[in-house]
């Protein structure tokens, strides 16, 4: 891909802590449309690349461009102001609000881009009512739309989460380990969500497990001390003995 179609351009990314160094000049290119996963060890800098991004800390040097052609510089910019320009992110833990419905929650996050207070007085329009649909469908839970948030299960609130940041109209969705904590059938249909999302938005995801990852096989990154060990298919990344030994080496 020539260099017009990456979503998001890292270039000598660097970033210690006390002293340690945590992104050891990275290079990372993601396509537009892509689902990107990337796995590595425990303390690799997985979640602190995403930190990196979405401007939650800073980098000590380097330099990341959102958007293809001459992208924006992130790497100034405040928290809200990345999100603003379409970059939203997935922790590990959900945090739907439980006490609403789940279209509630839905209609909150449409309304998170009106405005604070338009969230307490704004009625939904039929076309917000049409776009809380499409969602539903997406994240496959349209009989679970009346259902109050806090007695779904941990995958349930893990999709509506996800839904949640769809109603914000993501160009790059970030997402942490979202297979952690679910079962084979919720995983398979995590993964099943995440591939349908691609194309439409970008995503980064990273994930630990290998069933999961072989399930979305995609284009994988192993991140291994701040920097890339590999990159390729899973099949590829895994015949590589240094990355067998990086995860059975610790
Ligand atoms: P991963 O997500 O790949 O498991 P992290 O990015 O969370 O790894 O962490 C990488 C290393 O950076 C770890 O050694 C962690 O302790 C350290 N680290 C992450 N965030 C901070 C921080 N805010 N302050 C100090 N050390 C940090
Ligand atoms: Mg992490």
């Amino acid at each position: 891909a020539s260099k017009k179609e990456f979503i998001l351009t890292c270039e000598g990314l660097n970033k210690s802590f006390d002293g340690f160094k945590v992104i050891d000049d990275l290079n990372l290119y993601i396509d537009k449309g892509e689902l990107r996963t990337i796995i590595g060890p425990n303390g690799a800098g997985k979640s602190t690349f995403l930190d990196l991004i979405t401007g939650r800390i800073r980098p000590d040097s380097g330099r990341i461009e959102f958007g293809p052609g001459e992208g924006v510089q992130l790497t100034k910019m405040r928290e809200h102001q990345i999100n603003r320009l379409g970059i939203s992110r997935k922790f590990q833990t959900p945090s739907v609000y439980s006490d609403h419905t789940v279209y509630d929650n839905l209609l909150m996050s449409l309304n998170r881009n009106r405005g604070v207070f338009a969230t307490l007085f704004y009625r939904e329009t039929p076309a917000d009512r049409e776009r809380i649909d499409e969602i539903l469908e997406t994240i496959r839970m349209t009989e679970k739309k009346q259902l109050i948030a806090g007695s779904l299960s941990h995958g349930q609130k893990q999709w509506l989460e996800i839904g949640m940041l769809l109603a914000q109209d993501p160009k790059l969705l970030l997402v942490d380990e979202p297979a952690a904590g679910m079962t084979d059938e919720e995983t398979e249909r995590t993964g099943e969500l995440l591939l349908s999302l691609a194309g439409a938005h970008s995503l980064i995801v990273i994930e630990h497990d290998m069933v999961f990852v072989r399930q979305i096989a995609t284009k994988v990154t192993v991140l291994h001390q701040g920097s890339i060990l590999r990159e390729g298919s899973i099949d590829h990344v895994q015949s590589d003995p240094r990355v067998v030994e990086v995860y059975l080496g610790r």
